[in-house]
């Protein structure tokens, strides 16, 4: 049995300072059981918690590290950055560096914003939305998690009410009303709600490929069913792509989708580990933020040098020709060594993958929406996750993230992990 000791220490300390030992609520491994995991450090698709044990991560910081942890390159260019400084609150070179890479890639995105967070990038698209139309709305999918500003902690309402209620203490009904809540693949709860406010509201915010109730990925024409419908109402289309954004494709799902979003928020890769997110769009639209315009953002460490030498290195690694072909290759190869374990307890299992996401869901027949997502066994997934970790095998400690798979995961990474699974599964579901 790998011992915890250390990891355990850790905890009782923190938890007399730190609400909850955490400073996000997923990290405390509540909903599996057990108390958090301490990382000492990690080494391409491998962490090493403070008690010595090594463990296959499929966090990868939950998306960032697409090439692993301490990835060389991105180290190098964080210390030549740090020789020269950290922090000016002034402009420098690497703001345009980083605007020329997200726009190359992204043709959907004329100008773009540099912000500190995947949360600050919705939240200030948001805005912007608001702004630029002066209406008051939003519209945003059940079960897609756009950071948490308050607009975005709302859940559909019960009954008639068509207008969200706040899914956190601590937001007023006067924000909780402004954000309406759709069903992620129905198009009709979308005009439904625009129906029924009409010219009200200002966008419509999704994930264009679901990761935040475990990997759910859009039916055939949603996306761009929507996009006809937004465009007719003049609604804006925002694509919260903090997570896809180049995993999906280089472009993001607005690139592997054939979709042009009016506005896209980003985050999590272009860090390269560090806290770093962007939003940006429509010339037109970006015009309206201040100082041109009469929309107000801003922030003290915006654009910060250190932050964007690490997301550049990370972006100037994915322009290789090639490699997003390896990417998928990673994505399939995994795939192909769990399969068969999957397949033997099918009737109790769904498995969705997209690229280098992937969630094994505890509930049969296949996850196509929020509300089967929520039908997943959230025992049986704590029982696997548990048993996953004392074979060294680090997991979302919860049924509802993906897995982040990385480049710099091996074959005998994957061979491991379904070994690993086979355990974990009979374990899990009490054969
Ligand atoms: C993680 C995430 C966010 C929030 O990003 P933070 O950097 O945690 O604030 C927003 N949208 C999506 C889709 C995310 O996965």
């Amino acid at each position: 049995m790998r011992q915890f000791d250390k990891s355990q220490e850790l905890f009782a300390r923190a938890t007399k300072l730190i609400p909850g030992g955490v400073n996000s609520p997923v990290r405390a491994f509540r909903s599996v059981g057990l108390s958090p995991l301490y990382i000492d450090h990690g080494v391409g698709g491998h962490v090493f918690d403070v008690d010595g044990n090594e463990y296959i991560d499929y966090i990868s910081s939950w998306g960032p590290l697409l090439l692993g942890h301490a990835y060389p390159p991105v180290q190098q260019a964080i210390a030549e950055e740090l020789k020269r400084g950290t922090s000016y609150g002034a402009c420098n070179a690497r703001e345009i560096e980083m605007a020329e890479l997200i726009t190359s890639f992204f043709p959907s995105i004329e100008m773009v914003r540099m912000v500190n967070s995947g949360t600050e990038a919705t939240m200030s698209a948001v805005r912007l939305a608001r702004g630029f139309t002066g209406r008051n709305k939003i519209i945003k999918f059940e079960g897609c998690y756009h950071g948490h500003a308050d607009s975005f902690l709302i859940q559909a309402g019960s009954g008639l009410a068509t207008y969200g209620q706040a899914g956190s203490a601590g937001i007023t009904p006067e924000t909780a009303v402004d954000t309406l809540v759709a069903t992620y693949n129905d198009l009709e709860s979308v005009r439904h709600l625009l129906e029924r406010y009409p010219n009200e509201v200002a966008a419509v915010i999704l994930e264009p490929v679901m990761g935040n109730m475990g990997l759910i990925l859009p039916e055939e024409g949603f996306l761009s069913s929507l996009r006809a419908l937004t465009q007719e109402r003049g609604v804006l289309l925002i694509f919260d792509e903090v997570i896809s954004g180049f995993r999906a494709a280089r472009g993001g799902a607005q690139e592997l989708y054939g979709i042009t979003p009016d506005l896209t928020c980003l985050g999590k890769i272009i860090g390269g580990g560090l806290p770093v997110g962007a939003f940006g769009g429509r010339r037109d639209i970006m015009q309206h933020l201040a100082p041109l315009g009469d929309v107000y953002q801003a922030g003290t460490l915006s654009g910060n040098p250190l932050a964007l030498s690490a997301g550049i290195a990370m972006l100037r690694e994915l322009s290789r020709e090639g490699f997003y072909e390896q990417l998928e290759e990673q994505g399939r190869l995994f795939e192909s060594l769990i399969r068969p374990v999957i397949d033997r307890y099918s009737e109790h299992l769904s498995f969705n993958r997209s690229g280098s996401l992937a969630t094994l869901f505890f509930r049969p027949g296949g996850v196509h929406s929020n509300a089967e997502a929520k039908q997943a066994n959230t025992e049986q997934y704590a029982r696997f996750f548990r048993r996953m970790l004392q074979e060294g095998i680090y997991l979302p400690p919860s049924q509802f993230e993906c897995i982040f798979l990385s480049m710099a995961h091996s074959r005998e990474d994957y061979e491991r992990t379904a070994q690993a699974m086979i355990l974990a599964l009979e374990e899990a579901l009490g054969h």
